[in-house]
């Protein structure tokens, strides 16, 4: 059976514009960009031979980066793309190493460094501004963030645009579709930046805007069946999740019953939700779903373990067995039927940042780590026993899995639901993990989240939950003192979750969820707001 159907995989079967990284912190947005323009686009690390490539891009970016060009050991893009005849942007680092490849002396340490927001003027030429600046004249707000400069133009190029700092800021070549800026028009600060890269894309490098969830279903579908066979049997974990959901969503669609879908509830899940998920895959969405219920293992296990670390690690040991455990079963009943062939690949949900944190370039130096694992579940399951992966959301970012995700009919609340920990409640509880405090944890979340939703407000935050402290405070409630727990809130937004500001709520919301969790929840006698933003905190309290 082949590992994969070439001509189906998506930068075969839409015009795709090659991002290739040089390390800047901004390459992913370059992809993202013209992802919302409905142009395929994906990075590869700068070190990528054209050789080895195995389909051909519609255009090529170089991305920023932190080298200068000119320093022993920094990187340098393969000569072939030049002769690939697709026109070419380079951005900052990419716009140097264009002017450093016609000579080395075109770029130089430039005396302060340009940080921040700038004045760009595209050069107007008889009354035309360049192609890449098309219906952009008059000034512009960009964002620069270089050090070094370009000392001259390099051959056959001319400018097409300028700052007050930069006389370069802007560059094409006079006959071959080569251009290069030096600000970042991937980051929101430089205002008509996506103009600037549809330019390039649509215009310049005459790319389809046919990327698209309803598009991308059909095709995936295709490859799921063609992939896994007439007979194939797909397993994988659901957590009640978006990612997981859409992922499962997906296999039924394109094999049915074949796909067998496992929720594990490790006892520290949110209220209701083993139902709920269950209710939802099943009833709503029609996938084969079993349930275990391993609560007691995963709470009897927790029984003492107060280090974070500890508890996180239990926690993925136990799912692994219990999983592996059901996989036999399922596989046991699978191999009596005759309708079906053995289990032979394991679903996984792994997200296109995944697939970017493990191939962006970190250095000349550093060798380019394999993508590991999402979720920790399956090394021992694909290696052990033989599982090959099948990972379908592995080219999307997570706003394109929500639009998936609509696509096939699930539902805007699920679809839109936020992030849940693998590990659940017990890393949202300090300290030790009992019975009685995920009880606790869990009815004040679903108190706080019921609200949240009732504000209308759910949708304007990436994540919210009430977590517990290790610590009691003393309260008063019917002229009796008390001594009870501490219920921390904490609600963040955040567009890609590596950084994270506090929710700002009303006072009045504060002070409407403190009381009813105070009144709803027995034993609770205070709520926390938890003000940290990420970094220095963390999104989750564990
Ligand atoms: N390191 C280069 C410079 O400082 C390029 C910076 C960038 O690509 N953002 O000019």
């Amino acid at each position: 059976m082949a590992t994969d159907i070439p001509e189906l995989v998506p930068h075969k079967a839409f015009d795709t514009i090659l991002t290739l990284d040089f390390g800047s912190q901004y390459t992913h947005l370059i992809t993202r960009r013209l992802r919302e323009l409905h142009v395929y686009s994906e990075m590869l690390p700068c070190t990528q031979k054209l050789a080895d490539l195995d389909w051909t891009p519609v255009g090529i970016i170089l991305s920023g980066g932190p080298y200068s060009v000119y320093e022993d050991g920094a990187p340098h893009v393969d000569p072939a793309y030049f002769e690939l005849g697709v026109p070419i942007l380079g951005i900052c680092y990419g716009l140097q190493e264009l002017a450093y490849r016609s000579c080395k002396d075109n770029v130089v340490a430039g005396t302060a460094r340009e940080y921040g927001h700038a004045q760009l003027q595209a050069k107007s030429v008889n009354g035309h501004v360049d192609r890449l600046f098309e219906n952009l004249e008059g000034e512009m707000k960009v964002w620069m963030s270089h050090g070094d400069k370009l000392s001259k133009l390099p051959d056959g190029f001319h400018t097409i645009a300028t700052t007050g700092n930069s006389p370069y800021a802007g560059i094409a070549h006079e006959s071959k579709h080569i251009y290069g800026i030096q600000f970042h028009p991937e980051v929101t600060h430089s205002e008509n930046g996506t103009t600037i890269l549809r330019n390039f894309a649509v215009g310049i490098c005459g790319a389809k805007t046919n990327w698209d969830m309803g598009k991308f279903v059909d095709q995936e579908i295709l490859r799921i069946r063609k992939l896994v066979g007439e007979k194939g049997q797909v397993l994988g974990a659901v957590s009640g999740g978006v990612d997981s959901t859409v992922a499962a969503k997906l296999m039924h669609q394109a094999i049915g019953d074949r796909f067998h879908a496992v929720l594990v509830n490790n006892g520290c899940m949110r209220l209701n939700e083993c139902e709920t998920v269950h209710k939802t895959l099943t009833e709503n969405l029609g996938i084969n779903l079993t349930v275990v219920d391993a609560s007691k293992l995963f709470l009897d296990g927790l029984k003492g373990v107060l280090d974070p670390e500890q508890k996180r690690k239990f926690i993925g040991g136990a799912f692994i067995d219990v999983f592996e455990a059901e996989a036999k079963k399922i596989e046991d009943a699978a191999a009596k039927s005759d309708k079906a062939g053995k289990i032979e690949w394991f679903l996984q949900g792994t997200l296109y940042p995944d697939v970017i944190e493990s191939i962006s370039f970190k250095g000349p130096s550093a060798t380019i780590k394999t993508h590991h694992n999402v979720g920790g579940l399956p090394k021992r399951m694909t290696e052990g026993q033989g599982l090959r992966l099948i990972e379908p959301l592995r080219e999307l970012f997570k706003d394109e899995v929500r639009a998936l995700g609509r696509e096939l009919g699930i539902s805007h609340e699920l679809v839109m639901r936020h992030p849940f920990p693998g590990p659940g409640i017990a890393i949202r509880i300090l300290g030790e993990v009992t019975p009685e405090r995920v009880e606790i944890a869990r009815k004040a979340d679903h108190i706080f989240i019921s609200m949240i939703r009732e504000a209308g407000i759910y949708d304007d935050i990436s994540q919210a939950f009430a977590g517990l402290d290790s610590n009691k405070a003393v309260g008063v409630m019917g002229d009796k003192r008390v001594y009870g727990y501490m219920i921390i809130l904490r609600a963040v937004c955040s567009s890609d979750f590596m950084t994270a500001d506090a929710y700002p709520f009303t006072n009045e919301f504060r002070k409407a969820v403190a009381t009813r969790i105070i009144n709803e929840v027995d034993g609770v006698t205070r709520c926390l707001f938890d003000e940290t933003t990420k970094p220095p905190g963390t999104i989750e309290l564990e």
